[in-house]
C-alpha cells in the first residue's frame, strides 16, 4: 500500500553530497529523510582506494567510507529510505516527490544529490578490469600509476586535462581519440601538443583492453585504426575513460534550470537552484572539480542554505501573523475575515523574505509537517 511521507528536508541521493547534507540536516533538527537511488554510498562504492578524502592517514576503500557516511548520518537522526525517486512537482509548496515504490515524498525543502555517472565505452574487458588498472578519474587514481606508462580515451576537455594531470605522475601518456581533431578547448590543445611526455593516437577505437597476470592487471589496449581497419597492441600498465560524464538529472528535467549537458544550474557561490527552496549538491551541479570532498562540501553548503530558507521564511510567517492579528485589532469594530487577512499576509512575507513562491504555491504554514 503507497505511503505519504512527510519531511521538513528531502534529500534526493547517497553519496558524499547527499549524506553530508544529511548530517548538517540532522544537527540542526530537521529531521531529515534521504532516499537513497540505486547505488547507496554513490560513485565511491565502486573504487577501492581513495587516499584524497581529508582526515585519513592511510588509504581507506571507498565502499568503507560510504558505510562510515551512512552510520554517521543515521546516527544523528536521518531517516534513509530505499527508494528511487521517479517523478517530482516542484511547481507548488510542499515540493511533491513519487518514488519507484509508488510512495509519495512531501517536503518543505528539497536536496538534489543523484550525482553523475562516467561514460564507459562498454567493452567486457572494461567493466572486468575497473579498479585493475582501468579508471575513470585521473585525479582520483592517478597517483598508482608513478613511472608507468598509460592511455587516456577520449578528446574533450576532460580527456586532454587528465592526460597533462597524468605527466605529473606517469613516465608517459598516450592519448587515443577516435578522430582526427580533438574536440578540447584550443588552450588545452596547445598544452597537449608541447607536452614531450604526452603522444596521441589519432583515428583509433578501444577494441579490448587487455589484462594479465594473477590477479589480473592492464597490460594494454588493443587500438583499431578506423582509417587503415588495422589492429595493434599499445602497452600501458592503466587506461583513463575520459569520453564524458552523464550527470543524474533525467528526473528533474523541466523542474528546475539545467545546463546544455543537463547538469542542474545552481547560482554563483551558492547551492540554490532557479526553485526557491530546491538546493543542489555534488556531482549533480559540478561538472569540473568532481570529488568526493568538494560534494561533501557543496552537501554541507546545500542543508545550510534549506535550514536558513526555511527559518527566514518561518520568521516571516510569524511577523506576517502577528501583523494580520494587530491590523484585525485596530480596525474598527474588528475584523472578521481572518482567513482572508493570514493568506495575504503570507503572500507578503514571501516576497519580503526575497523567496518568491512559484504559482498556485501553498502557504510556507504548510512547511510546519512533522516528520513521520
Ligand atoms: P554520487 O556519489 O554519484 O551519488 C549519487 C547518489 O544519488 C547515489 O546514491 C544514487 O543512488 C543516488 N541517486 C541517483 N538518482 C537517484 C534517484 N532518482 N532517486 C534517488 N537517488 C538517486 N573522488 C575522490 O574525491 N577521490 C577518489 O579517490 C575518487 N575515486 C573515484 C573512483 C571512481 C571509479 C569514480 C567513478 C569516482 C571517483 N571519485 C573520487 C569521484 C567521487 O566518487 C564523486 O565525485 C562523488 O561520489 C560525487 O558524490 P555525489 O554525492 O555528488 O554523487
Ligand atoms: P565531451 O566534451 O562530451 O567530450 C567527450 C569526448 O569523448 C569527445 O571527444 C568524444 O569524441 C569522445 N567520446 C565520446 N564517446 C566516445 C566513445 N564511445 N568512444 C570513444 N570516444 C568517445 O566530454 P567532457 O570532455 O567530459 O566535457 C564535458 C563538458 O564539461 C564539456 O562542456 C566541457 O567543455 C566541460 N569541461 C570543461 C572543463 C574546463 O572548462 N576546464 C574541463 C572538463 C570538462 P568526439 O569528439 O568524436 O565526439
Amino acid at each position: 500500500m503507497p505511503e505519504t511521507h512527510c519531511t521538513r528536508i528531502l534529500i534526493i541521493g547517497a553519496g558524499p553530497a547527499g549524506y553530508t547534507a544529511a548530517i548538517y540536516a540532522a544537527r540542526a533538527s530537521l529531521q531529515p529523510m534521504l532516499v537513497a537511488g540505486l547505488e547507496p554510498g554513490g560513485q565511491l562504492t565502486i573504487t577501492t582506494d581513495v587516499e584524497n578524502y581529508p582526515g585519513f592517514a592511510e588509504v581507506i576503500q571507498g565502499p568503507w567510507l560510504m558505510e562510515q557516511m551512512a552510520a554517521q548520518a543515521e546516527n544523528v537522526g536521518t531517516r534513509v529510505v530505499p527508494d528511487l525517486i521517479v517523478e517530482v512537482d516542484f511547481s507548488a509548496r510542499p515540493f511533491r516527490c513519487v518514488g519507484d515504490s509508488g510512495d509519495t515524498y512531501v517536503a518543505d525543502a528539497v536536496i538534489l544529490a543523484t550525482g553523475a555517472q562516467a561514460r564507459w565505452l562498454g567493452l567486457e574487458s572494461e567493466e572486468r578490469l575497473q579498479g585493475r588498472g582501468v579508471s575513470a578519474c585521473a585525479t582520483c587514481d592517478g597517483f598508482f600509476y608513478r613511472g608507468k606508462r598509460v592511455a587516456v580515451v577520449g578528446g574533450g576537455n576532460t580527456a586532454v586535462e587528465e592526460a597533462l594531470y597524468l605527466t605529473h605522475h606517469a613516465d608517459h601518456v598516450t592519448l587515443v581519440h577516435r578522430r582526427d581533431a580533438l574536440r578540447a578547448e584550443k588552450i588545452l590543445q596547445a598544452r597537449l601538443l608541447v607536452n614531450p611526455k604526452i603522444s596521441v593516437v589519432w583515428d583509433s577505437v578501444v577494441e579490448e583492453i587487455v589484462g594479465g597476470g594473477t590477479p589480473e592487471v592492464v597490460e594494454g589496449v588493443r587500438l583499431r585504426d578506423v582509417k587503415s581497419e588495422t589492429s595493434s597492441v599499445l602497452p600501458v600498465d592503466g587506461v583513463f575513460i575520459a569520453i564524458g560524464h552523464t550527470p543524474n538529472t533525467a528526473v528533474f528535467a523541466g523542474h528546475v534550470d539545467m545546463d546544455a549537458d543537463g547538469y542542474v544550474v545552481t547560482k554563483p557561490g551558492s547551492t540554490r537552484t532557479s526553485v526557491p527552496g530546491v538546493f543542489a549538491a555534488g556531482d549533480v551541479q559540478d561538472k569540473v572539480f568532481r570529488q568526493a570532498v568538494t560534494a561533501a562540501g557543496t552537501g554541507c553548503m546545500a542543508a545550510l542554505e534549506a535550514e536558513k530558507f526555511l527559518a527566514e521564511e518561518a520568521a516571516a510567517l510569524a511577523g506576517a501573523n502577528v501583523a494580520a492579528v494587530e491590523s484585525r485589532e485596530d480596525a474598527p469594530g474588528g475584523n472578521d475575515s481572518g482567513q482572508g487577512v493570514g493568506s495575504g499576509g503570507r503572500g507578503q512575507a514571501a516576497e519580503s523574505s526575497g523567496r518568491g513562491q512559484g504559482p498556485g504555491s501553498s502557504a510556507p504554514g504548510q512547511a510546519s509537517l512533522a516528520a513521520d
